[in-house]
């Protein structure tokens, strides 16, 4: 955890959020200004900068990020029409929150390539 970090904030529930998914290692919410009729984001309960600051330990924790999104994207009946999970690293990416963070987009046709 670390003190000053948004989401760190949104774990402990000193910042609100509609919730989507929790379990003891990841949880998932509502992006604050969505792109997509569902945009959602899951992040681990552990504090991890970047995608490039992720250990060999925390392989699982990343797979399970995954899998969490596969789920909700079941629950909410986009699998089948399709989605999208996105991490963004860093400056180029445009990275704004650095607690590392899966975004979940879907409900609508999504453009590609990304700008
Ligand atoms: P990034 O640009 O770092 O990949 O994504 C950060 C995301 O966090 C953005 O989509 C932004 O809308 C979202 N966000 C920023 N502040 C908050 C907040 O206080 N609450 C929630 N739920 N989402 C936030
Ligand atoms: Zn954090």
């Amino acid at each position: 955890m670390k003190e000053n970090c948004l989401f760190c904030k949104i774990i402990r529930g000193e910042i609100d959020s509609k919730i989507i998914f929790e379990n003891q290692s990841v949880l998932a919410f509502n992006d604050i200004n969505p792109q997509a009729p569902i945009h959602i984001l899951i992040i681990p309960k552990v504090h991890i900068s970047t995608l490039n600051d992720i250990q060999s330990s925390q392989i699982e924790l990343v797979g399970e990020m995954v899998k969490v999104s596969t789920l909700i994207a079941k629950d909410l009946k986009i699998a089948k029409n399709g989605y999208r999970t996105i991490f963004n690293c860093n400056q180029d990416a445009g990275q704004t929150v650095f607690h590392i963070h899966l975004h979940l987009l879907g409900g609508r046709t999504l453009n590609w390539p990304p700008g």
